[in-house]
């Protein structure tokens, strides 16, 4: 249903009107006393997805209005699934107290707030361990004549929720790449930038044209309080201009408040193990091929960290791991000297428990919507961080040295915050209680006015009683009338005719009276409490402010608590499991020794045992070919290979006994049927473009897992191209790569390229039965037995029987064989041409027909059996 015109619109949808022509594309929450009213479409929509009563409020051009309304209390749980459901939603506040309007004009109202879901700061609407981003493109230009030039993509991506500001350009192809490292929650971006796969995380209208690179830059400093932008680092244009484009769009959805952000750093592609979408997904690192967060993933299998906000870290470490070496032994002396020190990382881990989500409430203090428990939070987590910052000495690596030095910039300020606030907090300052007695002189002081009068009451209820006789008379505070003399209707009497009293209500169960000495109070006490209420206001608003003041010094504690986090995580892993330290270099070596995959580990939960591998793929030997049947435990290697690689660059323990790696700059992991249907691209063009990728931008010093290419086409079309594939990897990419192929045939191609390695899973026969040892070894699989597969699997045993029969037939053909160029080709060409009566003719099965025809001996039958044999033998046709 479209918005109809304003005209003749009473004042306040008057005012919904106009809000609403400013914000067309999000739900207007358009604030009335308790509720958040919607209307029209609005309604509609929102009723529908809350599923919540859709009513009418009076008329507009003569129809109802259509409307919903959400409690005021209840607001984030209903904006939380408005949200996940895609909505907007803009915030329309009373900007004006209804106690204080003149004249019978609508309340002023304002949207205070945009909320979408780039932009959520309540812990309600937010996971504690994801981060939520929000992220802006910006495409380059191209000038004329020049359209073919490779096209360049400035991102720029934050989150509101923690402050955390970073930037880099891209080419076009890598921006899938990125998304998928980011998995923003809301994207900016021109509608001539493909999403790909984050399509539905588009945002709506917006962005106008982005701003100019200069203009971008000029804003940026000014919003930073720097002279120039170059102070943070060095920004490309597109880089300052998506930037830009982000930071606009948060001022607009927060209604010109500027958030708390950390200054933008430019991040670049460099420095970070680039991984495509499709290496993400295959290698279920923060979420499961199933979309499911919380078990399975690498995450899951590897996080022993005690705050959200280590948890987010860990999670953006193995989104980006590192590729400079500096960086990454950093991180792993930070956790090994903990490793060391185990009753010091005891310590920090049990303090780390006790620190609340400090970015979070610092961001929320820094929009102007912080209550009581996050100003409160804030001073817990300072108080936290001084204390385990004076856990530590000074014989500190230079990782842990910088975190110290953070987490002791404030040793004062979480103290006094703490002290400022009552145990527990309360939720809402209006409440009254928030500010500890014996804080603020001025406010202790007004409170103490105000209970004054609140004891005068209890002795004006006493006099009351004894005056007129009454002793079960009460004082109580009433809604409409303010305070009132309550007494049971028997004893009405006594204060009917009292000139000082005037009768308001006589009811069955008794009698309310008021009179002038109490109105009198009533004002004074409301006065009483409305000025402490101010009080207490400007002491919060106050206090505020001072976390205002030292929001750098804060930020800089947060990340340093996550860091620790992260430090005694990784430290409580290696404990745990036994995992090791890898030795990195700047070589190209690959060597893992007994290495393990944690989640399928995990999965096997005992029942196996698990068989750790080892791997070495270095220079002589950098293509391991491996061969073997399903469910032999090729993916798992494969996977566990890369994965070992993502934890050793994040800088963390990897899942071996011992690890040698020579860093590596792109991470190719094709493994599992991946499909792409949704997108109209067959099982088969998916896998070439994903290995037209590897081909172009893998080198030498790109490690590549794939399984199984060409599985998804003939067979002499899949045999050619895995050989190709082969072949490219081996003399043109020159990476290190696992190759797993069901064509065993290709294992002889080692004799022609030196790099090859043939190595396969071992595999016993026992009573013709397989058995799977999930052990690599050296050497080529003998055969293939998938026949033994499918009998495992269950397919019903007179199929496994002719496919076990076929197979013998199809393999009397020979062994394959291999000299010069084209051989196999032909062998193989020769097996698919083999028509019947050649030596490869396979029998046809015997139909049941025939085995009927074979039972009878027409020399046996009598008239009467030959009859019933002719109406058998028609059933059979
Ligand atoms: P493939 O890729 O060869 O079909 P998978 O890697 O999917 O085989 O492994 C199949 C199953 O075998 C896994 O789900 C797991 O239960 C088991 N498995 C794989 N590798 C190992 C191992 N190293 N040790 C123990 N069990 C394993």
């Amino acid at each position: 249903m479209q918005i109809p015109s304003a005209a003749g619109a009473t004042p306040s949808m008057a005012q919904w009107f106009a809000m609403k022509a400013d914000h067309p594309n999000a739900l207007l929450f358009f604030r009335m006393g308790d509720f958040y009213e919607l209307f029209f479409a609005d309604a509609q929509a929102a009723a529908a997805a809350l599923d919540i009563a859709l009513t009418a409020r009076g008329e507009h051009g003569g129809q109802p209005i259509p409307m919903c309304g959400v409690p005021v209390h209840a607001r984030d749980a209903y904006l939380a699934r408005l949200i996940r459901r895609g909505f907007r939603v803009a915030l329309a506040e009373q900007t004006e107290d209804p106690k204080k309007r003149v004249g019978k004009a609508p309340l002023r109202r304002e949207v205070i707030r945009i909320i979408t879901p780039g932009t959520l700061t309540e812990d309600a609407l937010l996971e504690a361990a994801q981060p939520n981003l929000l992220l802006a493109l910006v495409e380059a230009e191209k000038p004329r004549g020049r359209e073919k030039a490779p096209a360049f993509i400035g991102a720029a991506w934050l989150d509101i929720s923690t402050g955390q500001f970073e930037t880099a350009q891209v080419s076009r192809a890598d921006l899938a790449s990125l998304l998928g490292r980011l998995a923003p929650a809301e994207i900016l971006a021109d509608a001539a930038i493909p999403l790909g796969a984050w399509e539905d995380k588009r945002g709506v209208d917006w962005p106008p044209a982005p701003p100019r690179a200069e203009d971008a830059r000029a804003r940026l400093a000014q919003a930073f309080n720097v002279a120039s932008l170059d102070a943070f680092g060095n920004f490309t244009d597109l880089e300052a201009m998506a930037a830009a484009m982000a930071l606009d769009y948060l001022r607009l959805t927060q209604a010109g408040r500027q958030p708390h952000l950390a200054h933008p750093a430019p991040q670049g592609e460099r420095g970070v193990l680039a991984m495509d979408a499709a290496t993400r997904v295959s290698l279920d690192i923060t979420e499961t091929r199933a979309g499911d967060r919380s078990q399975h993933t690498l995450l899951a299998s590897i996080r022993r960290t005690s705050t959200p906000g280590g948890s987010r870290l860990l999670g953006a470490w193995l989104h980006a791991p590192l590729a400079d070496l500096g960086g990454i032994v950093a991180r792993q002396d930070g956790w090994d000297f903990l490793l060391s020190h185990t009753a010091l990382s005891d310590e920090l881990r049990l303090g780390l428990r006790a620190a609340p989500d400090l970015a979070r409430a610092l961001a929320r203090v820094a929009l102007g919507q912080a209550g009581p428990r996050d100003v409160a939070a804030i001073g817990q987590g300072l108080t936290v961080a001084a204390n385990l910052g004076a856990l530590m000495s000074d014989e500190l690596p230079s990782i842990l040295q910088s975190a110290r030095q953070a987490l002791g910039a404030l040793p004062d300020l979480g103290q006094y915050l703490v002290g400022a606030f009552t145990d527990p907090v309360p939720v809402r300052l209006e409440d009254g209680r928030a500010i500890a007695p014996g804080f603020d002189a001025a406010l202790d002081e007004e409170r103490s006015l105000r209970d004054e009068q609140r004891q005068i009451l209890a002795r004006v209820q006493l006099d009351y009683a004894e005056r007129y006789g009454v002793p079960n008379l009460k004082i109580k505070h009433h809604a409409q009338l303010g305070y009132v003399i309550e007494v049971p209707a028997t004893a009405s009497e006594k204060l009917r005719d009292r000139p000082e009293l005037v009768l308001r209500q006589g009811l069955a169960s008794g009698a309310r009276f008021t009179s002038t000495e109490l109105s009198e109070l009533d004002q004074k006490i409301a006065a009483a409490a409305e000025r402490a209420g101010a009080r207490e206001r400007i002491v919060f608003d106050g206090l505020v402010e001072t976390v205002m003041q030292a929001r750098d010094a804060i930020s800089d504690c947060a990340a340093a608590l996550a860091l620790l986090d992260v430090m005694q995580a990784a430290a409580r892993l290696a404990e745990q499991t036994g995992w090791s330290r890898p030795l990195m270099t700047e070589g190209e070596e690959f060597q893992i020794e007994a290495g393990r995959h944690p989640v399928v580990e995990a999965a096997l939960a005992g029942r196996n045992p698990f068989v750790p591998n080892d791997c070495a793929l270095s220079p002589g030997q950098r293509l391991m070919l491996l061969t073997g049947p399903n469910m032999a435990g090729k993916s798992t290697f494969l996977r566990q290979n890369a994965l070992i690689v993502i934890l050793a660059q994040a800088g963390l323990p990897v899942p071996a006994a011992a690890a040698t790696i020579g860093l590596v700059d792109r991470l190719f992991s094709r493994v599992g049927a991946s499909d792409d249907l949704a997108r109209g691209r067959s099982t088969f063009m998916v896998e070439m473009t994903e290995t037209a990728a590897i081909l172009h931008q893998g080198g030498p010093r790109s490690l590549v897992v794939v399984d199984e290419i060409g599985r998804g086409t003939a067979t002499l079309d899949g045999l050619a191209i895995a050989w190709a594939v082969l072949e490219a990897l081996h003399n043109t990419v020159r990476c290190r790569a696992i190759f797993a192929t069901h064509f065993h045939e290709l294992a002889r191609l080692s004799g022609i390229m030196p790099q090859v390695q043939p190595a396969t899973m071992r595999v016993k026969d026992w009573k013709g039965s397989v058995i799977f040892l999930h052990e690599v070894t050296k050497g080529a699989a003998g055969r293939s037995w998938g026949v033994h597969v499918a009998a495992l699997a269950g397919v019903p045993a007179p199929v496994v029987k002719r496919a076990g029969a076929l197979l013998a037939s199809l393999e009397k053909a020979g062994p394959l064989t291999q000299s010069a160029e084209l051989p196999l080709f032909a062998a193989v060409q020769q097996q698919h041409d083999a028509t019947p009566g050649s030596d490869l003719a396979v029998e046809p099965e015997a139909d049941l027909l025939r085995q009927a025809l074979a039972e009878i001996d027409p020399e046996q039958l009598t008239a009467r059996q030959a009859l019933d044999w002719l109406f058998r033998l028609k059933d059979l046709a």
